[in-house]
């Protein structure tokens, strides 16, 4: 329980309207939308400035108060649960758009900003913010780069980390530094590069400046269907190894593609089709032209049943709308889903997901595929009920599976979505003991008392809870 003095203190700083503390209040966020771990916070506070966090830090460090910064709660491996308890910090209302330098090509952006929002005012000067998760309508910056998020059109642009010129971070011993800034380079260490990914765990983000780019000259979407899911995997290792790199290239398969022709997100996908492919093609009309025909030509040859070109702005809107939304019309099949992220190799895109469909098969489950197929990110989800222990013991089992045949095949533990509380036991799959112990030491180097977002991102075996004890 928190000392009634620190909350008397806070409530001071944020007024009470700043700070929540009754238990239905708190509810709201003992998880994000990795809905298995849950544990309520102690306190929310809703911080509006630098000043004011670094201020709650100071407190929090003072009184031995474990806190998490969080975005919208979107994210998908458990990252902003408090896990210890403690203080949430919640950045929605520190959520301005200071500045959009049009000549720069870059935004200044509190961390509460949402990603959509950053995007639909930059379109008014003829730029965008690339990284585009699809939670984009509702996740916040601070939250796309304390994951590294990517989206669709990450597989040319490439995740956050390419997008991000500099950072405001109050640090877990209460400094406010600057990392970078609008020029993006960094001299001596590159310290904005460690802290993107880095998941809430060296400091909580205040501010950032952000590249925006131009709107490209010509966009072309394409949408091919097949009867079979290898046909559809083929053309995708094709296009790639083909040179050609589209702006986006994503996949959905027969399951994805009914459910999302149920719901209000129905974009006229052929139901009975076993895979669609969305490919996205943008840069100068020469360019996108060339390139479509390529493309038309691989899909074609991979026994594509039916290709479509957008006419215009409205069939692209429609077309995307079904892949965009399949996350919220999953939840028709289901009480719960499980959304797995892991990256393979694309020369091995056919033969892991085939792996995938056994494991799901071999534990007797549901499975639902849509994802990112040109950068071999995967997002098998697995529908359950979280009241049915049998159910989620399964889906844990498999998904660990899926995670081990990722890895085995070349691939990786994540892609997009963090490592949190959900895989931090699952990175010695892919990291060495020595390569674990330094990382520890420098979030140790960070936070040496061990109360920034404790008990994400490093193994159990890493735990700060463990060199808390030691400090
Ligand atoms: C339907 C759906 C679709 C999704 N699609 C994608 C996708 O295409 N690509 C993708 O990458 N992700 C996707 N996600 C996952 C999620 O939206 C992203 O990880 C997103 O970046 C999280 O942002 P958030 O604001 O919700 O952060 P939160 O969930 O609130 O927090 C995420 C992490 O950021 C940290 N954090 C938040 N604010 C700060 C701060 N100010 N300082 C330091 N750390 C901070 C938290 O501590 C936590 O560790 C999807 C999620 C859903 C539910």
């Amino acid at each position: 329980m928190l000392a009634p003095e620190l909350v008397l203190k806070i409530e001071k700083m944020l007024g009470k309207e700043g700070v929540l503390s009754h238990p239905a209040e708190l509810m709201v966020y003992e998880c994000d939308a990795l809905t298995f771990h849950r544990r309520a916070p102690e306190l929310v506070v809703f911080p509006k400035n630098a000043t004011q966090v670094r201020d709650l830090v100071r407190l929090a460090n003072e009184y031995g108060v474990p806190y998490v910064a969080r975005g919208s709660g979107t994210g998908l491996s458990g990252g902003a649960l408090p896990l210890e308890g403690g203080i949430v910090l919640e950045m929605a209302r520190f959520n301005r758009i200071q500045e959009i330098n049009v000549r720069g090509r870059y935004a200044v952006c509190e961390p509460g900003v949402l990603n959509l929002e950053l995007t639909r005012q930059a379109q008014r000067y003829g730029l965008h913010f690339a990284p585009d998760p699809s939670s984009q309508a509702s996740c916040t910056i601070a939250g796309n780069i304390a994951n590294n998020a990517g989206g669709p059109h990450c597989l040319k642009y490439g995740n956050t980390v390419n997008h991000v010129l500099g950072l405001e971070v109050v640090t877990p011993q209460g400094e406010l530094v600057r990392f970078g800034g609008p020029q993006g380079f960094s001299t001596g260490f590159n310290l904005t590069g460690l802290f993107v990914g880095s998941e809430g765990t060296l400091g909580i983000l205040t501010g950032a400046w952000l590249r925006l780019l131009p709107e490209p000259q010509s966009v072309r979407t394409l949408f091919a269907s097949f009867d079979h899911m290898k046909d559809a995997t083929q053309s995708v290792s094709e296009i790639i190894a083909s040179g050609i790199l589209p702006a986006a290239l994503e996949m959905m398969d027969q399951l994805a593609i009914q459910t999302v022709e149920n719901s209000i997100y129905a974009s006229g996908y052929p139901t009975a089709a076993a895979a669609v492919l969305l490919i996205e093609l943008d840069g100068l009309e020469a360019e996108t032209h060339s390139s479509a025909l390529v493309i038309r030509r691989i899909i074609e040859k991979n026994r594509a049943v039916e290709i479509r070109e957008a006419a215009d702005d409205v069939e692209r809107a429609r077309l995307w709308a079904g892949r965009k939304g399949a996350f919220g019309a999953f939840g028709r099949i289901a009480k719960n889903l499980y959304l797995q992220d892991t990256v393979v190799p694309r020369t091995r895109l056919t033969e892991v997901l085939e792996k995938v469909y056994e494991i799901a098969h071999r534990y007797n489950l549901p499975l639902v595929n849509v994802f990112h197929a040109g950068d071999g990110n995967l997002h098998p989800v697995l529908p359950y009920d979280e009241d049915d222990p049998e159910d989620v013991r399964r889906v844990l089992a498999a998904s660990e599976e899926m995670v081990k045949a990722a890895v085995d095949a070349g691939g990786t533990i994540c892609g997009e979505h963090g490592v949190g509380l959900e895989k931090k036991d699952f990175m010695p799959y892919i990291f060495t003991d020595c390569d674990l112990e330094v990382m520890t030491r420098i979030r140790r180097l960070f936070d040496p008392t061990g109360l920034c977002n404790p008990g994400k991102l490093l193994p159990s075996t890493h735990m700060c809870s463990e060199f808390r004890e030691k400090a």
